[in-house]
């Protein structure tokens, strides 16, 4: 094991999760998460080589549950003094950041610019910086951002048809997200190939419980399809994706809702619980699809063909394909949905090898096409390590 490791942090506003990461190697030492922050049952887990532990931490705040990991640590023979850096996941680092960035007090006073652009994650990641500063003062922080990825996308692909003047004085525009994920299995891909990935072309489908498609040639991104926030383009867990945006002025004008309670449809009851109207995850709806859950097999349905189409409309910007990647819990795991999304895109001469695909699960990364085509690669996302690696970049 190296004797720099990384802490890497991802905080959101009632959870936070950590590992403690050698960033040569991207093993684990040492990873769990606190949840229910600040609520009587507020716990923490732990996990490592020797197991998993829970400790009650009852009413905990961010600061104490990084307290209590620091303690969990520091059980562990010689391993705090080995953490030289932080590394912070940032949801959105909105025109300010195109790269990670070294966490001093100008940073921090930048990321509260773009709270407003994330009111629901930022203020939670920038309090978990602020705690861990406190708890390790003298290593270097570094916040890396989920849009930083996306920031070469060119104008044509992130401004919005609305008056010019929303995207100038108030930064409404299309961002992006997941571009960690992004450029972690950017480069992977090109691995995979045995290719510099300055010469491919791919479009990479990251599908967890928030989905999106991002189309990058030579390691760019040149489109993607969330917008302004993770709600626009593909079906997601619970949130809608891309909608007739006359919806919600209808919901309000005809249904007498309030726009709390649209907001609360198009986030937390839309996608696909919303439409199987029996849950978000991918495998209870799979398993009810199997049932004969007739509203599941229509979740699936919507999902798969929305996803292709997506797919597909991301070919545009890069005028050919190389490989087409599967990553996200969904992606390293669906073989119905990667089967099906390939079956609809086998005009782009995508031919899927069904025994691959059944190989391709848990954490297995490969090839899932025939030779013919362009190659389908499925590849597990590392988010963690591109954190820490930044990160270790910053150690002095
Ligand atoms: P998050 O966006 O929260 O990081 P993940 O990337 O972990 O989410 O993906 C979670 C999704 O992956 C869930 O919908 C889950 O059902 C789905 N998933 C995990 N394993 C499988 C599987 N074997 N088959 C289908 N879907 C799966």
């Amino acid at each position: 094991m190296s004797e720099s490791l990384v802490l890497v942090l991802n905080c959101g506003s009632s959870s936070l999760k950590f590992a403690i990461i050698d960033h040569t190697c991207g093993a684990e030492v040492l990873h769990g998460q606190a949840e229910r922050l600040e609520s009587a049952e507020a716990s923490l887990t732990v996990k490592s080589a020797d197991g998993k532990t829970n400790i009650p931490i009852a009413n905990a705040n961010h600061s104490r549950a990084i307290s209590e990991i620091v303690k969990v640590v520091q059980r562990v023979d010689g391993l705090v003094e080995k953490i030289k850096a932080v590394g912070h996941r940032v949801v959105h680092g909105g025109e300010l950041f195109h790269k990670s960035m070294l966490i001093n007090d100008a940073t921090i006073t930048q990321l509260r610019e773009c709270e407003h652009l994330a009111p629901l994650h930022n203020p939670a990641n920038i309090l978990g910086i602020e705690a861990a500063r406190e708890v390790f003062p003298d290593l270097p922080h570094t916040a890396v951002f989920d849009t930083a990825f996306h920031q070469t996308m060119p104008s044509k692909a992130c401004i919005y048809p609305l008056p010019y003047d929303l995207y100038k004085d108030h930064g409404i525009r299309r961002y992006g997200f997941h571009g960690t994920s992004y450029r972690y299995v950017s480069q992977q891909a090109a691995v995979e190939l045995g290719r510099d990935e300055s010469e491919l072309a791919t479009v990479i489908a990251h599908l967890g419980n928030g989905a999106s498609v991002a189309a990058v040639d030579g390691g760019k991104s040149q489109d993607t399809s969330m917008g302004m926030t993770p709600n626009e383009g593909v079906v997601h867990g619970t949130r809608c994706g891309s909608i007739d945006p006359s919806i919600p002025e209808y919901l309000v004008q005809n249904l007498n809702m309030s726009m709390d309670e649209v907001s609360d449809i198009l986030w937390k009851k839309s996608g696909l619980l919303g439409i199987s109207g029996l849950s978000n995850d991918c495998r209870s709806i799979e398993e009810a699809a199997a049932g004969d859950h007739e509203l599941s097999q229509l979740a699936l349905e919507i999902y798969s063909y929305r996803l292709a189409k997506e797919i597909a409309s991301l070919v545009v910007p890069l005028g050919r394909l190389d490989a087409l990647v599967f990553t996200g819990g969904i992606g390293e795991n669906s073989t119905l949905i990667r089967g099906e999304v390939i079956r609809q895109l086998g005009f782009l001469g995508l031919e899927l090898d069904a025994a691959a695909n059944e190989r391709c699960i848990r954490g297995q990364q490969g090839r899932i096409s025939t030779e013919s085509g362009p190659a389908v690669l499925v590849i597990p996302t590392n988010e963690e390590l591109m954190i820490a690696q930044d990160a270790a970049a910053f150690i002095a």
